[in-house]
């Protein structure tokens, strides 16, 4: 092709157009347009793209390459797994080193009393195994009515049938209409009804209500992101966490924390329910378990959940192909070495200072910059008209896009969340290895 005068860029962009439909992308734009950036090359919180420009990894890519671009000891891991034994069935009873290994590490990483992971390759498959694990724990238990799993407003579990049905941004349910039944939303969030106050306007759209609604004996689990990401930063409110907690408790209901994102120190903790002290029965973990470099997932649960689960004398009809992948745990396991090794948490927790003071510039300098907020490296903040009288851009104007766009000009990779209309708020979540001048950059 380079022969006929088709540069290498412009015939992969057309190859990509024709053949490659991509995930959570605008088709009709993409088939116009073509790749935004195809990346070639990383280097701790910088990628490259095939033009050799480099930008700034503003978001770690999809909140997942925590420990940075080109770590050399996680692809080193992974070669000396693969070469030894790339892959190796969990199936039927058949086990491997570095499955059983992590399993110890991150049970001993993790809160309270979790006490054992099962595997599975992503975040979407976490949470749908954690809904399964969820139900069938109240079958052996006895109350095979408590099915439902109760989710909230702006939060992202993942794009299967199961975790998609649990997310609630309306843009990830257009797609293939999956809203069944058994997964209900409480519309509103981080309110103060969860502790029982009634007189909240709020009060109807809570998980309080939505349970004393459908009636505990139907619900099997509330899941909920510590800090939610996709759904545009919300950090839960000191307190929020625990009466959810407690209201799961007095019913009878299991609580999953979706860690997917604020697992393994994004939150300045090594787990995000970490910063108000909530053990869950369920927790899902995936992305920053191997910083990216390998797919992995897994659901910790608690040691009644596990205890009761291992009293079942037949098969357990559950698994993926890449639960417990020799690699992907080799790669984990090295991950979260080199996490403890060089302190990682302890460097989030001041960077989110570095972040916050980079916040107070914007807002000093740009009216329209407001409710900036950070724990540890997940940020982020609002673009409004009028900040002092919360008054929101018209419709018309994509405000955070076009900040997004000017940011990517000058070579930072940001993301936006904006699904919901009038709404502009900028995330930024940089791996975990930034340094203070990479934060002033
Ligand atoms: N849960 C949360 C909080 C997420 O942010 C994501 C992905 O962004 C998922 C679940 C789904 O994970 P995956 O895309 O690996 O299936």
């Amino acid at each position: 092709n380079l022969s006929q005068g088709i540069s290498k860029v412009d015939e992969l962009k057309e190859l990509d157009k024709k053949y490659y439909l991509h995930p959570t992308t605008v088709p009709k734009a993409f088939i116009e347009n073509g790749p935004k950036i195809i990346f070639s090359e990383g280097n701790g919180i910088r990628v490259k793209d095939i033009n050799g420009d480099t930008y700034i990894d503003g978001v770690s890519m999809l909140w997942n390459v925590n420990l940075g671009h080109g770590q050399k000891e996680l692809a080193d891991a992974a070669r000396k797994q693969m070469t030894k034994l790339a892959y190796g069935s969990s199936f039927y009873g058949y086990s491997n080193e570095p499955a059983v290994r992590l399993a110890e590490k991150v049970v001993s990483l993790a809160p309270g009393h979790l006490s054992a992971i099962y595997y599975t390759s992503g975040g979407s498959e976490s949470n749908d195994t954690a809904f399964k694990l969820a139900r069938f724990y109240w079958h052996l238990k006895g109350k095979p009515n408590k099915k439902k799993i109760i989710s909230i407003s702006n939060s992202y579990h993942g794009a299967t049938i199961g975790a998609g049905t649990a997310t609630g941004i309306d843009a990830f349910h257009s797609f293939a209409g999956s809203k069944d039944s058994d997964v209900i939303h409480a519309k509103a969030h981080l309110t103060n009804c969860e502790s029982g106050d009634k007189s909240d306007p709020n009060y109807e759209k809570s998980i309080r209500y939505t349970i004393e609604k459908e009636g505990s004996d139907a619900i099997a689990a509330v899941i909920m992101e510590p800090v939610q990401g996709a759904g545009g930063i919300h950090i839960a409110p000191d307190g929020y966490l625990k009466a959810v907690k407690n209201l799961c408790e007095e019913n009878n209901i299991l609580f999953i924390a979706d860690e997917v994102i604020c697992g393994f120190g994004r939150t300045g903790k090594m787990f995000g329910v970490e910063n108000w002290d909530v053990v869950p029965d369920l927790m899902s973990v995936a992305k920053g378990i191997t910083s990216g470099y390998s797919q992995l997932g897994g659901v910790l649960m608690s040691e009644e959940i596990r205890n009761t689960l291992v009293e079942y004398d037949q098969i357990l009809g559950h698994g993926f192909t890449y639960s417990g992948h020799p690699t992907a745990c080799a790669v984990g396991l090295k991950n979260l070495e080199i996490i403890e090794r060089d302190h990682i948490v302890e460097n989030v927790k001041n960077m989110e200072q570095e972040l916050k003071k980079g916040f107070k510039y914007l807002e000093e300098n740009h009216v329209n910059v407001t409710k900036t907020r950070a724990l540890g490296l997940i940020s982020g903040f609002d673009l409004q008209q009028d900040r002092d009288a919360d008054i929101p851009f018209d419709q018309s104007i994509r405000a955070a896009q076009e900040v997004a766009e000017e940011c990517y000009k000058r070579k930072l990779i940001l993301r936006t969340a904006d699904f919901e209309e009038g709404k502009n708020i900028i995330a930024i979540a940089p791996p975990l290895i930034t340094t203070k001048e990479d934060i002033e950059e």
